[in-house]
This record gives structure tokens, sequence and C-alpha cells, in this order.
């Protein structure tokens, strides 16, 4: 099973991520948890992302990709599936992923679209830059970031409204009420 949590920043998917692979046995792949991962450890790949993530930008397709197709190995069979959290951000990652599943005699279930007023994306990134300390989640790169997502992001929703696996969800309301939402998506799904 693999399934894709999809929308802007700060719409929740890290969260709905984790509740969604606590109940369906699935592996959580966050992109952008395994790139700081790599940032606190200050590894080579470390250093070459680091700007990218700082100024609100992607990181280069193809080194995002390579990532994810390592984390795809690494202990992939102790689960049902996965659930993938931050990709992909682009078309050609969307493409890329859908080879490299084939490939694997797999395909995507579904793509959740948590949806999200942009005023309430605003305030709870800022409220978690307060919090969380990300170099990211200050006015200035949230107001970049939600730009690459409407000029690079956006169209991974009708790749994936062209291949009938397209779900929206509201994502305003209490966690447990979004929760609810996605899991009958899922369940309609598999
Ligand atoms: P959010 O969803 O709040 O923007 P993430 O933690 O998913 O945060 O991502 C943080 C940053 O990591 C992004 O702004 C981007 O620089 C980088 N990143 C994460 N996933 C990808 C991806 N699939 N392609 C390119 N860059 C990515």
């Amino acid at each position: 099973m693999t399934i894709i949590i999809f929308g802007p920043p700060g719409c929740g998917k890290g969260t709905q991520s984790i509740l969604i692979a606590e109940k369906y046995n699935l592996k959580h792949i966050s992109t952008g948890d395994l790139l700081r991962k790599e940032i606190e450890d200050e590894t080579e790949f470390g250093k070459t992302v680091k700007s990218y993530i700082a100024e609100g930008k992607l990181v280069p397709d193809e080194v995002i990709i390579g990532m994810l197709m390592n984390a795809f190995e690494k202990n992939a069979d102790q689960h049902y599936g996965i659930i993938l959290d931050g990709f992909p951000r682009t078309t050609a990652q969307a493409e890329a992923l859908e080879i490299n599943l084939t490939a694997r005699s797999k395909k995507t279930n579904i793509l959740l679209d948590l949806q999200v007023e942009t005023n309430e994306l605003l305030n709870r990134l800022l409220y978690r830059g307060a919090n969380s300390g990300r170099v990211d989640d200050n006015l200035e790169t949230i107001k970049k970031r939600l730009q690459v997502y409407e000029e690079k992001t956006l169209p991974v929703k009708d790749f994936y409204k062209k291949l009938q696996k397209y779900a929206a969800i509201e994502g305003m309301g209490e966690i447990d009420e979004i929760f609810t939402s996605i899991c009958n998506a899922i369940d309609a799904a598999i």
C-alpha cells in the first residue's frame, strides 16, 4: 500500500501521517525530516541541501529522488506499505515515483490533498516557528515556500487526478475529525 499525503506547508501532513502510519502499519517517510536529519548530522549530503531549505526553495529533483529511493530500500518489508509525506513535490518527482513503484509491481493507492486556507497556514507556521526553531518557519521564508508550492507543487494534483487516485480532504478543524475523513478516503481506495 502506498499513500501520499499532500498539501501546502503547514497543512498538517506530519501530524496526520503519524496517525495514518500507526493505524495502517505503514512506514512514514517524510522527506523534510530526512533532510533535517542529514543537516543535523552534518553529513556531506546535509551540507549540499542546507541552503535550499533555509531559503524555502525545493531541493533539486535528482537529489531528492535519490534520497527517497534509498529510504525505500531500508526496512521496507517490516511494514504493510508506506505513507509519503513531502514527496512528490513536482511532476518530475511524481513520474519518478510511479516508474519506481511500477518496477516493484506496486502502485500509489491514493493522494490525499489536505486543504487549508492560506491565513490559517500562516498562523500555524508562525506559531510553529516560535516553538520548533525550524530555520524556515519565519514570515519571509514561509511566503517563499507558499509561492513555490503554488508554482511547482500544485501540478502534482492534476497528475493524480488524471490517474483517478486523488481525494480532497477538508484540513480545517479538529485533528481527529480530519483523521476520520482521511481514514474514509483510504478505506475507499484500498
Ligand atoms: P513543509 O511541508 O512544512 O514545507 P517539509 O518538512 O516537508 O516542510 O519540507 C521542508 C523543506 O525541505 C522544503 O521547503 C524543501 O526545501 C525541502 N524538501 C522537502 N521535501 C522535498 C521534495 N520532495 N523536493 C524538494 N525539496 C524538498
